[in-house]
Order: C-alpha cells, then sequence, then structure tokens
C-alpha cells in the first residue's frame, strides 16, 4: 500500500482527462484529488499547464487539450488500480460515445458487438 501520498483508507475523489487527441500511446488522464473543491481546481491547473503532473504537462506542452471525461466522487486507492487494469477508454463516456458512434456508421465494431457476432460470421 501507498502511505507515502497520504491517503490510506481515505475516499477521494477520482476523475478521468480525456486528452483531444493522443498523445505518445496516452490518450487519458487518471487523477486523484483530497476533495471536490481542489479537483476542480487541479483540472483547471491541467488546463492551464500548470498542475506539474508530467503526463498532462508534457500533452498540453504539446497541444493537446484537456476534458473532464468522468468523476468518481469516492474512491480509494484499489478502485484506481482496478480502473487503471480495466483500461481507461472503457471508463470514458467520450470515447465510448465515439465508438458507438463509428459503429453505427459501420466504420468498427465495438469489441462486445464483434464477440456476440463471431459464431454467426466467421
Ligand atoms: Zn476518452
Amino acid at each position: 500500500m501507498d502511505v507515502h501520498d497520504g491517503r490510506a483508507g481515505r475516499l477521494v475523489p477520482i476523475y478521468l482527462l480525456h486528452f483531444s487527441r493522443p498523445f505518445a500511446h496516452a490518450r487519458h488522464y487518471l487523477g486523484w484529488s483530497a476533495t471536490l473543491e481542489s479537483l476542480a481546481r487541479r483540472v483547471a491547473h491541467h488546463q492551464a499547464g500548470t498542475s506539474g503532473a508530467r503526463l498532462p504537462g508534457k500533452a498540453r506542452a504539446a497541444g493537446i487539450t484537456f476534458e473532464l471525461a468522468r468523476v468518481w466522487p469516492e474512491a480509494d486507492k484499489k478502485d484506481e488500480r482496478k480502473m487503471k487494469r480495466r483500461g481507461h477508454a472503457r471508463m470514458c463516456p467520450i470515447c465510448r460515445a465515439e465508438i458507438a458512434k463509428r459503429a453505427k456508421a459501420g466504420e468498427v465494431y465495438p469489441r462486445s458487438y464483434v464477440s456476440n457476432k463471431r459464431s454467426s460470421t466467421s
């Protein structure tokens, strides 16, 4: 357990930033804040490039903007780890909407749709 960040066992807000375009392999940044009020300030700092966080700072320097895609008001370290394992895009409403839109246009199939159809198409 990480004790050095001072939130062991505490519930804190976790947020997901969606990048306007991918930076290296990253399209999202998952961060946390002490309170919902400080979360808003933190996101504003990310957008201004003054948060001090490495990935958003570099992305910002490359001209990428962020959208606050989702907030979990009460999460702990275990939730954060679970989210990182699941993959950010699956939790991101912006990405999910994009995938749904492209699937509708026949460009791509969401993974779940492909696996459901596999038996009948191949
Ligand atoms: Zn996204």
